[in-house]
């Protein structure tokens, strides 16, 4: 009810994101900044230092270190400038709990309306420029995984939609991971927006 009201008051639904800054900025699945001990279960805290890619925003680490609010939090590693205009996106659950998929769908909505930027979901690996991955790979979607990563057209990108992707021995090079579990869709379109723009 609040975002139907919202949308009538304002008009305009959807976000200026990614011109500046998140309007209605998410709570703990941003940077993390702070000092001192912390009872990190996956290492995501390496002497003082917070590491992204490994954090699953348990809050366990808490008083101690805090979300700042900067949501731009991906490691992007290479990215394609012929996807400028446009990105297609096929995603694969390789054994998620489903608090990625969520939030990745989100992006679909009014909210977010990736559309706007160029980027488009496809039903098919062989339509895609860029593969996201859901979840810790199983051993019964390693293969699902290859065969879907060789039935795309080169050039391609994998990108570990979430921090539980990277975790395992994964086969095939990432060219962007999002932090998180689940991550937020602020950073999520941020990754994706650069991927395509060759800008990190
Ligand atoms: S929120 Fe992130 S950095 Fe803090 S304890 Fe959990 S995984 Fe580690």
């Amino acid at each position: 009810m609040s975002w139907f009201l919202r949308g009538i008051k304002k008009g305009v639904k959807t976000e200026r994101f990614p011109v500046g800054d998140p309007e209605y900025k998410p709570g703990w699945s941003t940077e993390i900044s702070g000092e001192g001990p912390a009872e990190c279960p996956t290492g995501a805290i390496d002497n003082g230092r917070w590491i992204p890619e490994r954090c699953i925003f348990c809050r366990r680490c808490y008083p101690n270190y805090k979300p700042t609010g900067n949501v731009r939090i991906g490691k992007i590693y290479r990215t394609n400038g012929m996807f400028s205009k446009s990105l297609h996106v096929y995603t694969i659950d390789v054994g998620s709990c489903g608090g990625c998929n969520q939030e990745i769908n989100a992006l679909t909505s009014p909210h977010y309306d990736m559309n706007r930027l160029g980027i488009f979901f496809v039903n098919t690996p062989r339509q895609a420029d860029a593969l996201v991955v859901l979840g810790p790979l199983s051993e019964s979607m390693r293969e699902p995984l290859m065969r879907a990563y060789q039935a795309m057209p080169e050039p391609k990108l994998v990108v570990a939609g979430c921090s539980c992707a990277v975790v395992n021995d994964f086969p095939l090079k990432f060219d962007a991971v999002i932090p998180g579990s689940p991550p937020n869709p602020y950073t999520m379109l941020d990754v994706l927006i650069k991927l395509g723009r060759n800008k990190k």
